[in-house]
């Protein structure tokens, strides 16, 4: 756990979430400035900054974290119509909370991706 971390001071409780699923690894809840009608954030329970700071080392938790972000889609009933998934990597990629993340969008077709 990083001290001046967002996400990890919601994994902590310290700052309240709306939560959809949570497990001994990982957590998943709403984004605060929802981009398309379902929009959640799916996060490790460790903290990595980003995906440019993952090991060899991290790959079974990788893999958990990509699996239980299915789940989640599915859950939230998207898995059948689809969505998309970002993972923000740094400054050219756009990324404001250095705790790793996957945003799961859906609900509406979001069209082709543009950069
Ligand atoms: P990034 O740009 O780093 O990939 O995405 C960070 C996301 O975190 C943004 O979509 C933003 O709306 C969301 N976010 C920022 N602060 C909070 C917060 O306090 N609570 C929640 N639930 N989402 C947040
Ligand atoms: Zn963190």
């Amino acid at each position: 756990m990083a001290d001046s971390c967002l996400f990890c001071k919601i994994i902590q409780g310290k700052i309240p979430a709306q939560k959809v699923y949570e497990d001994e690894h990982v957590l998943a809840f709403h984004d605060i400035h929802p981009q398309a009608p379902t929009h959640v954030l799916v996060i490790p329970k460790t903290h990595w900054a980003t995906l440019d700071d993952v090991t060899p080392d991290d790959k079974n938790l990788l893999g958990h974290l990509l699996e239980r972000t299915a789940h989640v889609a599915r859950m939230l009933a998207l898995g059948n119509a689809g969505y998309r998934t970002i993972i923000n990597t740094k400054s050219h990629g756009g990324q404001e909370v250095f705790h790793i993340h996957i945003h799961i969008l859906g609900g509406r077709p979001l069209g082709r991706m543009v950069v």
